[in-house]
Order: structure tokens, then sequence, then C-alpha cells
């Protein structure tokens, strides 16, 4: 019997008790309880009608969106009125850990009979629209694709862990739960399990609260195949960080795969523990470069001919692939905006109304590449640390990484020379320009440096 629905609604009032100030949490939140989760509809019970709705008025919202990130199956919540009972009071600290002793379990004592719902799995939901049918492959993901598909393809472990990385909206999500729905395809018996490290971490959390570590270290340990998304959430977490080690390490042990994703490669997840980083990249890591025009274009193109009754020009089409860089989840954004404008207007998309629609957007394109993208994708390319990068270290392979990535910033960016060498450590204006001086007559002469820098510009080029 678990105690997830306990467990989650104690996170919920964590994640309230951070938002708001502590008297409105004492006074309006304190007092609730958790009845159930039925259908997706969270309720809880006030004791008193004025209290239930003050609350419905006031925070519906922000006690949804609570839920919403403990448990992604609620989509509605509602509080009844339910007198003679007490709701609940706890005591967390730092990272979640609870500190004091004395752990008590939310009580709902009521005359009403409640029913509790008990929920087995603990992986996060699968986005039906995320499977390897529907992901486009091009140069930049096409690494990362093929060996997502040989781990949901082959019974036998061939890569462990297999690390994904790149950076915000490129298909990594899209491509683990590709993995989880080829899985089950394939190999229905294999226990698949796919969550966020942030979820995670809730439930170690839980965990621990309820001194129930042994039944988590258990249910983790017991799957074929786990996939963590976002794992750099765990960075400077520690004690979650080390539960995460151990569950990786015995999963491994036992042959069992694992598939992780970040948003850098593992040797650049500050705040994560050297031991842990190294033994991250033991497996397979693939790296998921900004998309180039091509894979923007058969990305909107396979959307267009998803929706086949709103018409769209081709050159619109080809705008947005030229204009929307940033990252896919952008492109698919400015697509479904302009579907959506021209639905309710009931005419074809044309290029002028793209233009005027989507006007917000292209400017904020128009500035994307950030010096702290440069530096990184720089660092990844040479495979040093982004620490390194900005250290005041001299060594050939650091220096040169540095002052070319120094280069890249003030081609790519607007910003002054002062403020790049900020940005490196602290750097003086002048150490700057000569690093963009020296790379340009270095270009001339060095064919394998001016190979990387036309690599490198690619990769930030729209
Ligand atoms: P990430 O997890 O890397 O931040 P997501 O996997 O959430 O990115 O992708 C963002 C959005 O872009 C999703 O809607 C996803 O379906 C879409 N997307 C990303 N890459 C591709 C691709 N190669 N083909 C089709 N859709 C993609
Ligand atoms: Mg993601």
């Amino acid at each position: 019997m678990s105690n997830t629905i306990d467990m989650q609604w104690n996170l919920v009032l964590d994640t309230l008790r951070t938002e708001i100030d502590e008297n409105t949490y004492k006074s309006w939140f304190k007092p609730l309880a958790l009845i159930n989760i039925d259908g997706g509809r969270a309720i809880m019970a006030a004791p008193t009608r004025f209290m239930r709705n003050w609350l419905l008025s006031n925070f519906a919202e922000r006690l949804k969106n609570a839920w919403q990130r403990v448990n992604m199956e609620v989509t509605d919540i509602d509080i009844i009125v339910l007198s003679g009972f007490q709701g609940t009071d706890k005591d967390i600290e730092d990272d979640g850990i609870q500190k004091s002793e004395s752990i008590t379990k939310p009580k709902v004592k009521s005359n009403a009979s409640v029913k509790m719902v008990s929920e087995s799995s603990f992986g996060a939901p699968l986005d039906a629209r995320f499977t390897f049918d529907s992901f486009v492959v091009g140069k930049s993901n096409e690494f990362a694709y093929a060996a997502a598909r040989r781990v949901a393809e082959n019974k036998d472990v061939n890569f462990n862990p297999l690390f994904l990385h790149g950076g915000v909206g490129l298909g990594k999500t899209h491509l683990m739960h590709s993995i989880a729905w080829a899985m089950r395809e394939n190999f229905p018996n294999k226990k698949v399990v796919y969550l966020s490290a942030e979820q995670f971490m809730y439930q170690f959390i839980s965990s621990i609260r309820y001194k129930d570590t042994m039944s988590f270290k258990e249910k983790f340990r017991n799957v074929d195949l786990l996939m963590i998304d976002d794992l750099q959430f765990i960075a400077n977490k520690n004690s979650t960080q080390e539960e995460f080690f151990h569950t990786f390490n015995a999963l491994i042990d036992h042959n069992r795969q694992v598939v992780l994703s970040a948003d850098r490669s593992p040797s650049n997840l500050e705040g994560v523990e050297e031991r842990i980083r190294s033994r991250l990249g033991w497996g397979l890591v693939a790296d998921i470069h900004p998309t180039d025009y091509e894979l923007r274009l058969g990305i909107l193109q396979q959307k267009a001919n998803n929706i086949p009754e709103v018409e769209i020009q081709s050159e619109v089409i080809e705008f947005l692939a030229r204009r929307i860089s940033s990252n896919v989840r952008e492109l698919e954004g400015a697509f479904n905006r302009m579907v959506a404008h021209s639905t309710l207007i009931g005419r074809p998309i044309t290029l002028d109304m793209t233009q005027e629609v989507l006007q917000d957007l292209l400017r904020a394109n128009d500035r994307r590449v950030t010096v702290d993208e440069i530096q990184r994708q720089v660092a990844d390319y040479y495979n040093i640390k982004l620490s390194d990068l900005l250290s005041a270290r001299r060594a050939r392979q650091v220096a040169r990484p540095r002052q070319l990535a120094m280069y890249l910033s003030k081609q790519l960016t607007s910003m002054s020379l002062p403020a790049i060498g900020r940005k490196f450590g602290g750097r003086d204006h002048t150490t700057v320009m000569h690093a963009v001086k020296r790379i340009e007559e270095l270009r001339q002469t060095d064919s394998v440096l001016e190979e990387d820098i036309l690599h490198l510009e690619r990769m930030f080029s729209t």
C-alpha cells in the first residue's frame, strides 16, 4: 500500500510554502487537507466555506500549478468544505530534507468516507506526440537519434549510460519519450521508467520524510530501463546527487539500461561531483547541436502536412525556418501561432501576416547568441571544461579555445570588449582585443583552426 498521494500533497504544500509568505501559508493552507485524486482532479478540503471560497478565488491557479509540478496527471483542483479535521504541519529545510525528528503523516479526520486512490506507477506520463516517427532527423541530431533508436531496438545493453545533451528545445525529451514508446511496443514486458531529475528528487525526499527509503531504492533498482531527464537539476543538491549515483551504479552493475539528458555535457555539469561527472561519460555521450536551416524546414513541413486544412504559403515556411533559429520549441510555437491566427480570421497564412503577427518573436531571434552559449559550445567542441575555459590557465590547449570563444563573442554578439572580458573571468578588454586580432591572423594560415571556426559559426548561424 503506497502513500504516494500523501507524499504528493506534502510536496504541493512545500512548493506553496516557498512561494507565499509564511502568514498566508499558515492561515490558509495549513488548515487544508487532501481528500483524494480522482480522474485528474485533486480534491482538497477546507474547514469553512469562507476559507474555501477565498482560496479558490485567490489561489486556484497557484494551487493547480503546484499540483501539476508534483503530479503531471492532475488537470484540475477542487476544494470542498469539511468541518472537524486538521490539516498538516511540517518543517522543511534547504534542499527539502526534513531535519526534525518527529515526522507525522498528514491525517484526514472526518466522518466522510474518504477513498484513497493508490498509485503504483512512479514515472512521469509520456507525451503521445513524442515518437520516433514524428522526429525529423538532420545533421545536428542524427547521432543522438541513431543512439536512441539503438537503445529502443536492442535487447542487449550496448552502451551505458546513453547521455543526451544539447540546448533547450532541441529534442532531448522528445527522443527519450520515443525510446519509451518504442520499448513498450518492442519489449512490452520490460519495465521502462521515465522521469525528470526534479521528480526523482521529489520522490527521494518523500521517501526520506516517510522513512521509506528502502522501497524507494527497491522500485528504482527494479527497472530495466531508467531515463532521467534534465539531469542538470541535481547540481548542488548533494543528497539527491548521492542517491542518484547509488541508483545509477546499481542499475549499471546489473546491466540495466540508463538514459540521461542534460543541457550540457557531463564534464560541464558544474555543481555535480567530479566522480559522478566522469562516470556519466563512460557510456555513449551524444550531443544535439543547434538546428540548421534544412532541419527547421523539414520540421515545419511535417507540421504543415499534418494540417492540410490550413493553407500555408511555402515562402512562409522558408521564412520561418530562416528566421526562427533559436530552437525547435520556439519554431513550433511560431508555427502554431500562425495557424491559430489564420484559423481565427479564416484566411491563408501569408508572409505579410507572418511578419506582423510574429514581430516580437522575430526581433528576439535576431539577438539570440549569448556569450554563455558560445563559451559552452566552444568548451564542448574542444572537450575542455568550462571552468578551465574561464580560468587563468595559460596552457595552450585551453588558451587557444578561450581566444576563439572571445573572438566568436565579438563577432556574434553585440557585447563590448570590456563586457566580454568580464564574462571571461574578469579579464581586461585589451586581452579580448588581443585575442580577436590573434584569431583573425591565425585564420589566414591555420587551416585546421579555420575549419573549427567555420564549424562553430555554422552552429550559431541562422
Ligand atoms: P528539449 O527536451 O531538448 O528541451 P523537446 O524534446 O521538449 O526539447 O523539444 C521541444 C519541442 O520541439 C517538442 O515539441 C518537440 O517535439 C519538438 N522537436 C524537437 N526536435 C524535433 C525534431 N527533430 N523533429 C520534430 N520535432 C522536434
Ligand atoms: Mg526537455
